[in-house]
């Protein structure tokens, strides 16, 4: 009789949803090195570990597509929030704000600062960037966009006009540069100050650079109330005048008056997707985070304080609370409070599920891990989506919803041999329980890990296990290969 074959890691008994849209099966999972050695029956397999996964489910790793986790894969590298949930890769420099290139000369102005203060800003180049994470691995894969306001900032003098000839060939040179190291794309914040004077035409001269290497231009459009329409066709505008790709990020409507508006965007985004690339992402929360600022304020029935350098007591109450407490009216303690970042009530939960169950909708937790009382989606969005949204309210299979947060997503981003179960891709999976698992964290207790989340691998290394990190760190910086594989990207899988 021969010895049977020996693999780093087999998981047996497991119910397999390989992140394609196809339906479950019954098998086991090898792996060996990095990567999926074998799916199947495998019982002619030994693995130097045994995992019994007594029918749990076997999905590959969770991507999360929109994070500002720029700084926080290399001061807190365990990646806590994000392995807990299923997470094995995150795509980090959205709303235009990356940490790198930037060395800032002054202060910084918001919403740089949701990434932390200025000392974070240290990379003079992307590739320097890229590299210290590459020399100081996370737990998780990092796939890098160049964030737009980030380089306005490095570029330019003032803020408040377009950019200059001179200052565009800077802006245009420097994404060169990122592409070269391995950008996946490059983000925009044209809501916020600091590049919302920047003209559609500035965005299209940099957007451009983006089109030989197949890269993607990721957008928190200029608006996202009352004039939705017109920033969503400035950003379908863009992409065709660019010949990009564009990805309409944590899309959203707000303000009471404009509830139910995502019917009229979502129908646009199907007409366009006719004739060029859309992507969008969404986080499963009727409630926005960001800067403090008035017009997010404005906006909502309740505002809660997440963070604020000049009354770091005031994160996790109300802003009319400390209005009250200050004896004055919302707007000046809005004033006194800053810097600070805040919690917005500001959507209507219809939106948000129209936005969920849309067909091509991928899963991007937009999490602040630096805020001193941050938005549950920081710990919660992926468990959430398995167990409030996929379990308990239907809104579409487990099959399908694996598929937005697994293979729609690695399509989307072309990383290759990533966010599927098949030999010989590589071995980022998460292993839970479909029946209990759910988001704990909430606006009261945000910080608090999901549950029903086994064990999750990231290039076949435990990395979160019986409720913990394991302290590993076998996480890569997924540098995207200029027009590698634009080509060949997948086919969405035959989901419900
Ligand atoms: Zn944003």
């Amino acid at each position: 009789m021969r010895e049977p074959a020996a693999c780093d890691i087999v998981i047996r008994n497991a119910t397999v949803v390989d992140g394609t849209g196809a339906s479950r099966r019954r098998g086991d999972v090898a792996i060996s090195g990095d990567r999926i050695a074998d799916v199947g029956d495998l019982s002619r397999l030994s693995g130097a570990r045994e995992i019994d996964a007594g029918g749990q489910v076997l999905a590959p790793g969770f991507i999360d597509t929109h994070t500002h986790d720029d700084r926080f894969v290399l001061s807190d590298p365990d990646m806590a929030p994000k392995v807990s949930q299923g997470v094995t890769t995150v795509v980090t420099g959205n709303c235009g704000i990356s940490l790198a290139p930037l060395r800032p000369k002054g202060a910084l102005p918001p919403p740089l600062d949701l990434l932390g203060d200025e000392t974070g800003y240290r990379f003079d180049s992307f590739a320097r960037y890229l590299d210290a994470l590459e020399a100081h691995p996370a737990a998780v894969n990092v796939v890098a966009l160049v964030g737009h306001t980030t380089l306005r900032v490095g570029a330019m003098g003032a803020l408040d006009r377009e950019a200059r000839d001179s200052e565009i060939k800077t802006m245009r040179d420097a994404i060169g540069e990122a592409l070269v190291a391995g950008a996946a794309g490059m983000s925009t914040g044209l809501f916020y100050d600091p590049a919302n004077a920047a003209s559609t035409d500035e965005v299209i001269a940099l957007a451009e650079v983006l089109a030989p290497a197949d890269a993607i231009y990721a957008t928190h459009m200029r608006d996202e109330a009352e004039r939705i329409v017109e920033a969503l066709d400035e950003t379908l505008h863009i992409g065709r005048a660019a010949g990009v790709r564009v990805l309409v990020s944590h899309h959203k409507i707000q303000g009471e008056k404009n509830f139910g508006r995502t019917k009229e965007t979502l129908a646009r985004i199907d007409a366009a997707r006719a004739g060029q690339g859309v992507a969008v992402d969404v986080y499963p929360y009727a409630a926005a985070s960001t800067v403090l600022n008035p017009v997010s304020v404005s906006r909502s029935s309740s505002t809660v304080i997440t963070w604020s350098k000049a009354r770091p007591d005031a994160a996790g109450r109300t802003l009319a609370d400390i209005a009250a407490e200050m004896g004055s009216d919302e707007a000046q303690a809005m004033e006194r409070l800053q810097p600070a970042g805040a919690i917005y009530f500001a959507m209507d939960e219809d939106d948000v599920q129209r936005v969920l169950r849309h067909p091509g909708t991928m899963i991007g937790s937009d999490g602040l891990p630096h805020d001193e009382w941050p938005h549950p989606r920081l710990w919660g969005t992926f468990a959430r989506v398995l167990g409030h949204y996929c379990r308990d309210l239907g809104l579409f299979s487990l099959e399908e919803a694996v598929h937005r947060m697994t293979g729609l997503a690695a399509s989307e981003f072309a990383l290759e041999k990533r966010g599927r179960i098949e030999a010989g891709f590589h071995g980022d999976l998460v292993l839970f329980d479909a029946e209990t698992v759910r988001d704990e964290a909430t606006f009261e207790s945000p910080k608090r890990a999901a549950r029903g989340i086994e064990i999750v691998i990231v290039n076949g290394v435990p990395v979160w296990e019986r409720g913990r990190s394991t302290g590993e760190r076998p996480g890569r910086v997924l540098r995207r290969r200029a027009g590698s594989n634009a080509a060949e990207r997948p086919r969405r899988g035959g989901g419900s």
